[in-house]
This record gives structure tokens, C-alpha cells and sequence, in this order.
């Protein structure tokens, strides 16, 4: 099963088994590049756990997953992230009494090492970096900001930013509207949509029309399996879908 692929990600019979319960059982999900796939399904289907296993952080019992034809199974976290693999968990984590840039600045790759971090200097190619991104995720009107002042959406975007930061090529987001509110959900779907421009995106979601206004494809999971993938129409008018999921 080692064939070569034009995918930035490909999962193929990817399993693990908790105690003997397949949380993820023999799942295959190929990502394009600047792909923005929606991952939706019933609490308990593994959406989150199949995020844990793409970024390391929990390991397979068996299967693969490649990102750019590397297989990375058996890499530890941190190289997976080294590789281009980012992954913003559902709780923030900020530098609360640190400003908006200063968030974005330390999360600059130099500081990769602790010697990188040691002697880290603020060079124009990290003040350019901070402005960019900044635009990306809509915070360059509060650079000068404390993070602990910002809404609780503007943080989200932060953490955003700070993974792009690194500029992943795969960005994975688990949840990322919760508690906000309506205008701040747009904005999300409009960030959502420019930084798809440059890299894939992953995105686990309920709300179905935050879903419908930003994915390209629907991959609906059910039990540890893909229970249907395709367009928004196709898998919404799913029976098998509608069954499991939509319908309740
Ligand atoms: P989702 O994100 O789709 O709601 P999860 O991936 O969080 O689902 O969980 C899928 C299933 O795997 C659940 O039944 C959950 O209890 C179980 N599970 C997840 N992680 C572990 C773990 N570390 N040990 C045991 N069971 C787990
Ligand atoms: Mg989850």
C-alpha cells in the first residue's frame, strides 16, 4: 500500500483501538491541495480522534497517513508539525499579557529551537510575517492590543494566526465557532475561505450553515467510518445521513 499520490493528505485503513473499541476502523480520506474539507458527524463518531492520530498526537494501531507522499505514522508530533502539519485544539492558548503581535512574533518558527529562542531578534522577515497574517485573520487594526483584552472570536483567530505562523500546509481546526457569536462566525467563514487559498484546510463543524457556506467537500463519519463524502447537496440528501445525523 505504498503507492505514490498527488494528495497533501492521504489516510488509508487507518485504525485504532482503545481497549479493543475501534474509535477509528479502517478509514480512508484523501485532501487535495487548498482543499477546505468539513468533517461533520454524531458526537462519539471520532472526528476528533482521527484529528489526533493526522497530528501525532494519538498513535495508530494500524494503517497510514501520508501528508505530501511522507508517510507519518511513526513520526512524533512536533516532526509532523516541523512537516507542515498544524493543529488548533478546541481551548485557546494565547499569551494572554503578551500584545497581538507579540503572540504572533514568538510564534515564529526561529524560535524552534531553544537556541533560536534564546538569541531571537525581531528581523523585518518576522515583522513582515506578523503583518501578513495579521491581514490574514483580521486583527491588524489591534497589533498593539493585550490578547487577554479580545473578544472571545478575535482569540480564536489569534490561535489561527499563530499556527499560520509557521505556514502549514495542512491546517486542522476542531470545532472553531463554538461560543461565537453571529458576526464573528461570519467573519470565521470569510478567514476560513482566504487562508484555504494557500493550504488545506480540515475543519470538524455542527453548524450545518457554517458548513454549507464554506466547504468544498462534506465528509460525514459515523461509528469510526465514513459514512457518505461528496457535496453539501449530495451528502444532505443522504438517507444514510439523514438517519444518523441530520435528521436529529
Ligand atoms: P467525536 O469528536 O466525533 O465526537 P471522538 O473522536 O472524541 O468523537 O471519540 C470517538 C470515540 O472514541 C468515543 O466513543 C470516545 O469515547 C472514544 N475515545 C476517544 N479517545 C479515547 C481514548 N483516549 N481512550 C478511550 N476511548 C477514547
Ligand atoms: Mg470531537
Amino acid at each position: 500500500m505504498s503507492s505514490s499520490t498527488d494528495f497533501v493528505l492521504a489516510v488509508e485503513d487507518l485504525t485504532v483501538s482503545f481497549d479493543g473499541f475501534k474509535a477509528i476502523d479502517n478509514l480512508n480520506l484523501y485532501i487535495d491541495k487548498n482543499e477546505l474539507r468539513v468533517i461533520i458527524g454524531p458526537n462519539g463518531a471520532g472526528k476528533t480522534t482521527l484529528l489526533d492520530m493526522i497530528c501525532g498526537k494519538t498513535r495508530a494501531t494500524s494503517g497510514s497517513i501520508k501528508f505530501k507522499d511522507e508517510e507519518m505514522t511513526t513520526l512524533p508530533e512536533y516532526t509532523r508539525v516541523r512537516r507542515g502539519i498544524g493543529r488548533k485544539f478546541q481551548t485557546p492558548s494565547i499569551y494572554e499579557n503578551l500584545s497581538v503581535f507579540q503572540n504572533l512574533e514568538v510564534s515564529f518558527p526561529l524560535g524552534r529551537s531553544v537556541l533560536g529562542a534564546i538569541f531571537f531578534k525581531c528581523t523585518d522577515e518576522v515583522k513582515d510575517r506578523v503583518s501578513a497574517v495579521a491581514l490574514e485573520i483580521g486583527l491588524s487594526a489591534l497589533l498593539q492590543t493585550e490578547a487577554g483584552l479580545l473578544s472571545h472570536g478575535q482569540k480564536q483567530w489569534l490561535e489561527i494566526g499563530m499556527l499560520l505562523m509557521q505556514e502549514p500546509e495542512l491546517l486542522m481546526l476542531d470545532e472553531p465557532i463554538a461560543g461565537m457569536s453571529v458576526r464573528e462566525r461570519e467573519l470565521t467563514a470569510e478567514l476560513l475561505k482566504r487562508i484555504c487559498q494557500n493550504r488545506s484546510v480540515i475543519v470538524i463543524e455542527h453548524d450545518m450553515e457554517f458548513v454549507k457556506k464554506i466547504a468544498h467537500k462534506v465528509t460525514v463519519m459515523h461509528q469510526g467510518k465514513i459514512l457518505a463524502e461528496g457535496s453539501m447537496d449530495t451528502v444532505q440528501s443522504n438517507p444514510a445521513v439523514i438517519d444518523v445525523y441530520l435528521g436529529h
